[in-house]
């Protein structure tokens, strides 16, 4: 089939498009993310992947970059989502379910747009890399293709590709592609930094406590060599009042044979 692959990134984009020109399709790739923010980092992104699909001979074709548009329907979503919960990137981090709403409205933006310039370009078909993250919500994403390609009139070739992922850090680590550290949107780099935070927090709170259990451990140690050398002192004096005891009983008698031998 003649397929439009909304890519993401390089990095989430090598075991999809394996396993998809394996299974005999014909890829494109379309770089439709007007989610990503700051502006120089969506560039970067897209460089990473051109990078690389040139040597794998795959055309990119880049999509608008319309943050605009993405603050209007899904910035506006998380916006919402971040007002209900209280204004709290470490909350909204640890908190799936404010982060599907705007999710949801991120992908059916990127993928409406795919799945529409797919049709008009001719493709059969639309699929997308974003199924290979862990971190994404995989189920919404098949949901969100589904709609997109019957809108635009093509055929949604989804797959969950989480199985690949381990293998596609392997591999993107070993060309040494550029690996971002958040999904995209700002919400997404507040989100993993916090997440980041408290991850660094709990290590240190970690590291005191197994610091704290290992002086204790310490005094305990310390405690009990104090009370065998108290014990040993008491045993060494009692040892040596029995012997003075002795000597002076040694001493007197050794008088009293002299007193008698006098006498005799
Ligand atoms: S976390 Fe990722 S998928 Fe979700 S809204 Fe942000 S950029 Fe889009």
């Amino acid at each position: 089939m003649k397929l439009l692959l909304h890519a993401c990134c390089g990095p989430c984009s090598l075991e999809p498009t394996r396993i998809l020109r394996a299974a005999g399709h014909d890829l494109a790739i379309y770089y439709a993310n007007s989610n990503i923010a700051p502006a120089d980092e969506h560039a970067r992104r897209l460089a990473t992947l051109r990078a690389w699909a040139d040597g794998e001979g795959l055309p990119v074709i880049e999509g608008p970059y319309d943050p605009a548009t993405w603050e209007a329907c899904a910035g506006r979503v998380g916006a919402a989502a971040l007002a209900a919960i209280g204004d709290d990137a470490l909350r909204s981090a640890t908190e799936p379910s404010a982060r599907e709403a705007r999710c949801r409205a991120c992908y059916r933006l990127r993928l409406s747009e795919t799945a529409r310039t797919a049709a008009e370009l001719g493709f059969d078909g639309v699929g997308t890399t974003l199924s290979v993250s862990p971190y994404q919500f995989t189920e919404v994403i098949g949901e969100e293709l589904e709609r997109a390609a019957a809108n635009a009139g093509v055929r949604a070739v989804f797959e969950d590709f989480r199985p690949f992922y381990d293998e596609a850090v392997r591999r993107s680590r070993a060309l040494g592609m550029y690996r971002q550290n958040y999904c995209g949107c700002r919400f997404s780099e507040a989100e993993a930094e916090a997440e980041r935070k408290a991850r660094k927090a709990a290590r240190a709170a970690e590291r005191a406590a197994e610091a704290e259990a290992r002086a204790a451990e310490r005094a305990a140690a310390e405690a009990e060599r104090a009370a065998r050398r108290a014990e040993r002192a008491a045993y060494d004096a009692k040892q040596a009042k029995k012997r003075a005891v002795l000597k002076t009983l040694r001493e007197r008698r050794r008088e009293g044979e002299d007193e008698a031998r006098g006498d005799a």
